[in-house]
This record gives structure tokens, sequence and C-alpha cells, in this order.
């Protein structure tokens, strides 16, 4: 392998920062990576924080550079999802084949994490110093307190923007002639809450689920943390009959959590309590190219493309890009220019996928759950894949389970949908959705 040693920054200490420092430092690289934040490490948390679930592609990523095992005692298993659907019983969907399951993990304490294990290895982190600006053909990035105050030049060989969806790297690209760009926010807002442990440091709820109240325009979810708690996203409608900007006082609150969730009523003051004192965040799908200038500068995770989080797959195809960019280097050596370029070409379709099937999904959870031919289509797809588990496997496994390309899962998805399309023409298709007449129409059409 011929790897000329660089003098490389990456401005983020994010898990996707982090993650790519400590690849890059396996090369010999002379790496230091900027943060605009204090250390997290030395910041006071509770070691809650959002909860995010890591799947196949995260895992694969932290397997090649040999801390997947390290990780994994900081993560809970879930295999299955457990549905809290208004009038009936709490009930159970297992995610994927036995064995499957994706993992919870708390992003601070996976990030902190993360910065321990680069700093081990040699990787210089310089916390509270924020990129202003870079100069891309010279590969100088410009910190400082203030944008007009005094700034500190830096020069290196190569950058990489590991700053996020709000990329102040990608943020000078975009300055460049055809540089193409969108960003689109939808009209549904989160807010994180919590649900505290019992007394004894057990789990209030089955810890090995991924904790779902479907409720139509809004949902609330919950994933287990190692302390026996659960942290809780609340999605809804910014505006709307029932949305943030209609839950005003206490007592609206209360009426909302005793109306829709009833079985969290055990912590409603603190879900009420944190209801006011957490914002309610937003999000966005952010789509850019080229990721990278010339030899240069490259944009990795989140400031290359950000997506909605209704697949679970942002910090996934983060660490994908990065053990894709790990393979590209093997390959071309120290033909940085080719690594790029190769790079950029294999991630873009694949992050334009993850974006669609994740905007899907939300469209999905938001308009389509109470749609009684919709919950038909589900139910004789999913009765068909239990029957040909060869021929059918259902989109989230593909994504989730596998290391395909996102592309090809987005693809398959569409033809399976085309074909369920045919399907659902079938006169009387609600009384004979089990039926041979069915299995057969959909292996003729395979
Ligand atoms: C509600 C929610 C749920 C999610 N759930 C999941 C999930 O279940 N599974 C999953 O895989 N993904 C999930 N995600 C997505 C995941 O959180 C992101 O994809 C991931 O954190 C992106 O990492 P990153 O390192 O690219 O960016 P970030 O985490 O945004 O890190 C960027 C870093 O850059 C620093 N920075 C920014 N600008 C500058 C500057 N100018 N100078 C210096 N430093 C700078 C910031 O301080 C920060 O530390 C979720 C996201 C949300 C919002």
């Amino acid at each position: 392998m011929i790897q000329t040693q660089k003098k490389i920054a990456i401005i983020g200490s994010g898990l996707v920062g982090s993650l790519l420092a400590i690849y890059l430092k396996k090369y010999g690289h002379d790496i230091t990576v900027f943060d605009r934040r204090p250390d997290i490490r030395n910041v006071e948390f509770s070691g809650r924080s959002i909860n995010l679930a890591m799947s196949n592609r995260g895992w694969n990523a932290l397997h090649e550079v040999g801390i997947e095992e390290e990780i994994k005692k900081i993560a809970i298993p879930l295999d299955k999802r457990a549905m809290h659907v208004v009038g009936q019983p709490e009930y159970y969907q297992k995610y994927g084949k036995e064995g499957e399951a994706i993992w919870s993990i708390s992003r601070g304490v996976l990030n902190r994490k993360m910065i321990d294990l680069a700093e081990e290895a040699g990787v210089v982190f310089k916390f509270e110093e924020k990129v202003w600006d870079v100069d891309l053909p010279e590969g100088k990035l410009f910190t400082g307190e203030t944008e007009k105050g005094e700034w500190q030049e830096y020069q290196y060989d190569l950058i990489f923007g590991c700053d996020g969806a709000f990329s102040r790297v990608r943020h000078k690209m975009q300055r460049r002639s055809r540089f193409d760009y969108s960003q689109d926010f939808i009209d549904v807002g989160y807010k994180e809450l919590t649900i505290a442990a019992n007394e004894d440091g057990t789990h209030k709820l089955d810890r090995h689920s991924f904790h779902i109240w479907p409720r139509g325009k809004f949902m609330l979810i919950a994933m287990p943390n190692l302390d026996g708690s659960f942290t809780c996203t609340l999605f809804m409608p910014f505006e709307g009959e029932v949305s943030f900007e209609n839950i005003k006082t206490n007592d609206d609150a209360k009426t909302f959590f005793t109306t829709y969730f009833p079985n969290v009523m055990q912590d409603l003051d603190n879900l009420m309590q944190e209801f006011f004192k957490n914002p309610t965040s937003a999000m966005v799908t952010m789509k850019c190219f080229p990721w990278t200038y010339w030899d240069k500068v490259a944009l990795i995770g989140d400031s290359a493309h950000a997506i909605v989080p209704f697949y679970g797959q942002g910090m996934n195809a983060g660490f994908e890009d990065i053990f894709v960019l790990d393979s590209l280097i093997k390959e071309h050596n120290d033909d940085w220019h080719a690594i790029f370029e190769a790079y950029e070409k294999a991630r873009k379709p694949n992050a334009d996928a993850i974006a669609e099937l994740s905007y899907r999904n939300f469209m999905e959870m938001s308009s389509k759950t109470a749609d009684p031919k919709f919950l038909l289509q589900k139910k004789i797809e999913k009765h068909f894949a239990a029957q040909y588990p060869d021929k059918w496997v259902p989109v989230y496994s593909r994504v989730t389970f596998s290391d395909r390309p996102y592309a090809e899962a987005l693809a398959e998805g569409d033809a399976q949908e085309a074909i369920m399309k045919e399907v659902m023409k079938l006169p009387n298709i609600e009384e004979k959705w089990n039926s041979q007449e069915v299995e057969n129409l959909i292996l003729s059409l395979l």
C-alpha cells in the first residue's frame, strides 16, 4: 500500500468526523479534528440524549477498524417493534430473521467513546475552534472566535468537511459554479422526552423493543438507555389541529398525553415538564453535488446528505461513506483525486436513494397508516414474504440488515410496489388476500 503521509484536517468531531479520524489515522496520517463546540466529554451530561438505531452498515464500518465489540457494550439490541395502537393491547413485530436486530445507542455516549478512541490512536482534537472559512484550492482553513474578529490560518494537504447538515465547508463549495444544492424542511418537528427508570434501575417497558405509538399525523417512539430510562421522541406537525403550536399550557399537555398515550401516564409529570423545557426541532432533507473539490476537500456524512430520520439511517449512511472511502483508498493508493472522484460517484446515488426512502417512510407513517387499502397491501406483502422469504425481501430488511446499496433497495422496493399495484386491482381482494390466486399472481410477476 502506497500512502504518503498527509497533513489532514477534519472539520467536526461528531460521529462521522471522529470515526473518519480513526480510519485515516491507521494510514499514519497526521490528523487534526476541529470542532466549534467544547469537548463533549467535559460537558455535564446525564447520559441521555437522542438515541440512534445502529444497524448493519454502521456495524460494518466499526468492525473494519476493530471497534465493533467495544461499541456493542454501550448499545442495546432491539429485535422487534412494540406497537402501542389505540384500542388494542401492546403487540410485537419481529424486525427480521432470528438474530437480526437494530441497536439502541445514545448519540452522546457513542460520540464520547469515539473521541476517546480517536485520541488514543493519536488524533489531535481542537475544540472550541470554529471554522469560518476554507480556501478550497489552497487547502487552508480559518478559525476564530467570531466571524468578524481575528482569525487563525492553518494549511493542510486534505480537508474533510464532517460539519453536519449546515456545513460551513459545503457553504464555501456552494459558491462555486455548477454546484447543485437543495434543502427541504418537512412540516413535522420533534421533541425529546424521557421515561425514567424504575426505582430499582430496571426499564418500565420491554427493553429489547423499539416502542411506537402511531397516531396518524403524529407519533411517539421510545428507545432504551443503559441506565433503565427510555429516550422518547415525539414527532408532530408544527401547526394544525394536533400540533406543537396548539399545546400551550400544562392543561393542554396533560390532555394531550392522557388522551393519546395512556400507558406512559406514570411519567406524566416528567413528560409535561420536559415538553415545555426541551426544544422543538426541525427536520430537513439536504442534497448537494459535487461532494469533493479536486484532490483537496471532501464532504462526508450529514454535510453531504442530510435525511429525515424515519429510516434510522443518517449515521449509518455516514459510516458507510467512510467504509467506502476506505476501500477506495486501498484501491487507488496515493491518488486522492481518483479516490475522491470514485467516492462521490459511488455514494451520491445511494445517498439520494436513502433520502427518498426516508421521506417515503415519513409520508407512509403520517398519511397512510390509517388507510385500509394500504394496510391490506402490507398484510398481503407480509404474508407472501413469510411463504417465500427468498423471493420477497422487504425493503426495510434490505436497508437495515444488508450491506447491498441503498439504490438497489429503492429499485427493488419500486418493483415490489408495481407488483402490488396489480394485486390490489384484483376484484374482491379484501376477501381473497391470502388465496392461491394472489400468490400465483405475485409469483408470475416476480
Ligand atoms: C431525531 C433524529 C433521530 C435520528 N435517528 C437516527 C438513527 O436512528 N439512526 C441513524 O443512523 N441516524 C439517525 N439520525 C441521524 C444522525 O444523528 C446523523 O446522521 C449523524 O449524527 C450525523 O453525523 P455527522 O458527524 O455527519 O454530523 P453532526 O453530528 O451534525 O456533527 C457535526 C459536528 O461538526 C461541528 N461543526 C459544525 N460546524 C462547524 C464549524 N464551522 N467549525 C467547527 N466545527 C463545526 C459540530 O459542532 C458537530 O460536532 C437521527 C437524527 C435525528 C435528528
